[in-house]
């Protein structure tokens, strides 16, 4: 790896070019047109297999890891997913057709969100999704209720909330006792609810599941959370003779945005936190549930690039300088959201020192549409420059809207030297298609 990029897939050429997976970006840029989004195959099957060796080594095939598919959804990630023998989180009737459209085994998926409507629950049950994550009682009475009219009986997870402040951003946060999501020990509602889902006749309750946060660097969040959640399980198996199967520990792993952030070793932390719950199964006395990780990001977010064509560039004197990209918010929300970190690079001009800082803003009308503030760039840097930014697979084009009645970006997807596109352009005969 070239050591001053941030991911390995990243590198440059004699042209001054930025190069992605090792393709020229500014030749993608006009093969493809701006904005662009990029996705670099061979890096999502390669984190996908860093997982997938990581839980085998230690847990053989007692085990699985989730793609928490809201990070980036759409047909070809579902096809690729089942290649590389994947589990799917999905969140969404959305997801679940779009997965069901590439038949990818929907028994290999995870059902979450934290209000599961009724057409929801009988359109997951219509195509077969293995496991609901149950978020509350009357969720786990509405399964009960339409499993019941299919004479079927439908296996879930609870979800439960730990107690554990993984100290990121409050948006991304998830696992104290006052979210939105799961059922807290500490208030005893776990308790209450593992009853009432062994009383109901047509659950079968396989177990529990947590997700404390996202963009976690450590593995001290994973084994804080599984000691909590194993004696948990323990306390369960003595107070109502219930010994869960499956245990799934959510996602949340990290990802390097920015050259100064540390790179999370996916395996050291699995193995370590599959070692205090191997220890904790012992002392607890019971049995080792089937483990199951759920990384959303970590799969995909450096796999992931935006590509952007510049227009105006305004400088400001003594103030600040602007550089407008043709894409902005509707692309890539998350710095108007919560403040997320990118890195940027003028991929046209990568020999040229970045000796100006300017804030990359987008197209859209509202002063928040930034991509990122005081990113360094060029001097020169002009009207037709290439920009690009970085480590943008995870939430970007999951996420992106038709504000100002923008068109989203194509995605394409780069194998091995070779480029396609995965998802097409929007057209303006997009646009208007639900109008009437
Ligand atoms: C969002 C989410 C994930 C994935 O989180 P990442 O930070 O993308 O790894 C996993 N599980 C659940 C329940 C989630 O809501």
């Amino acid at each position: 790896m070239e050591e001053r990029f941030i991911c390995e897939n990243i590198t440059s050429n004699n042209e001054g070019h930025l190069c992605f997976a090792g393709q020229d970006v500014v030749k993608l840029a006009e093969k493809y047109g701006t904005p662009l989004y990029l996705l670099d195959e061979d890096r999502i099957r390669e984190r996908c297999r860093t997982f997938n060796s990581a839980i085998l080594d230690c847990l053989g095939e007692n085990a699985a890891i989730a793609y928490a598919s809201k990070a980036s959804s759409f047909k070809e990630i579902y096809r690729i997913m089942k290649s590389e023998n994947m589990y799917v989180d999905v969140v969404s009737c959305g997801e679940i057709y779009t997965a069901a459209q590439t038949g990818f085994p929907l028994e290999n998926a995870l059902f979450h969100s934290n209000n599961k409507t009724d057409d929801d629950i009988s359109f997951a049950m219509d195509n077969n999704v293995g496991y609901f994550v149950v978020d509350n009682e009357e969720e786990l009475f509405a399964i009960q209720k339409e499993a019941l009219n299919r004479k079927t009986v439908q296996k879930v997870l609870l979800r439960i909330t730990p107690g554990i402040d993984s100290h990121t951003f409050a948006a991304v946060s998830t696992g104290k006792v006052n979210s939105k999501f799961g059922s807290a020990i500490e208030t005893g509602q776990a308790k209450r609810i593992t009853e009432t889902a062994l009383s109901q006749k047509n659950i079968k309750l396989s177990g529990y599941h947590c997700h404390v946060g996202s963009q976690l660097f450590d593995a001290d969040v994973f084994t804080r959370t599984s000691a909590i959640m194993i004696k948990f399980i323990a306390e369960i198996k003595k107070s109502l003779g219930y010994e869960a199967e499956i245990l799934d520990l959510g996602g949340g792993f990290g990802v390097k945005y920015l050259f100064e952030q540390p790179t999370v070793d996916i395996k050291s932390i699995i193995l370590s936190t599959v070692d205090v719950i191997k220890r904790l199964c012992k002392s607890e006395n019971i049995r080792l549930p089937k483990i199951i990780f759920e990384p959303g990001r970590a799969i995909v977010a450096d796999a992931g690039m935006t590509v952007y064509t510049v227009g105006t560039v305004k400088r400001i004197p003594n103030f600040i300088n602007f550089v407008s990209v043709d894409g902005g918010m509707t692309d890539n929300v998350r710095y108007a959201m919560y403040k997320a970190e990118y890195t940027l690079l003028t991929a046209n001009k990568m020999n040229e020192p970045c000796n100006m800082k300017a804030n990359i803003v987008g197209r859209c009308c509202e002063s928040g549409d930034i991509i990122q503030k005081n990113v360094p760039v060029p001097e020169s840097i002009q009207r037709g420059d290439i920009i690009a930014c970085l480590t943008t697979g995870a939430y970007n084009y999951s996420m992106a809207s038709n504000y100002n009645r923008i068109p989203r970006p194509p995605i394409v997807m780069l194998k091995g030297g070779d480029n396609r596109i995965s998802v097409k352009r929007e057209t303006l005969f997009d646009i208007c298609a639900l109008d009437i």
